[in-house]
């Protein structure tokens, strides 16, 4: 399982915020206008960022990419 933003829900217009709430450092923006990503191997998973974004664009998928 992962998790992954999607990027029909992100308004990708503004430096994401979820950057600064995840404990890991997951989560990294190219530019404050681009889909942020979230690095699988240092995400544990804690749903703090699921929690946090206003657009619930966080959303996790099993390995086949299907949502649950
Ligand atoms: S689930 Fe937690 S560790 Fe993973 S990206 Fe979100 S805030 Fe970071």
């Amino acid at each position: 399982m992962t998790l992954t933003i999607d990027a029909q829900l992100c308004p990708q217009n503004h430096r994401c915020p979820l950057i600064s709430i995840c404990p890991e450092g997951a989560i990294t923006q190219e530019r404050n206008n681009s889909l942020p990503r979230i690095d699988s191997v240092k995400c544990i998973e804690c749903g703090k960022c699921v929690k946090y974004c206003d657009m619930q664009a966080v959303y996790k998928v099993k390995e086949h990419g299907q949502t649950l």
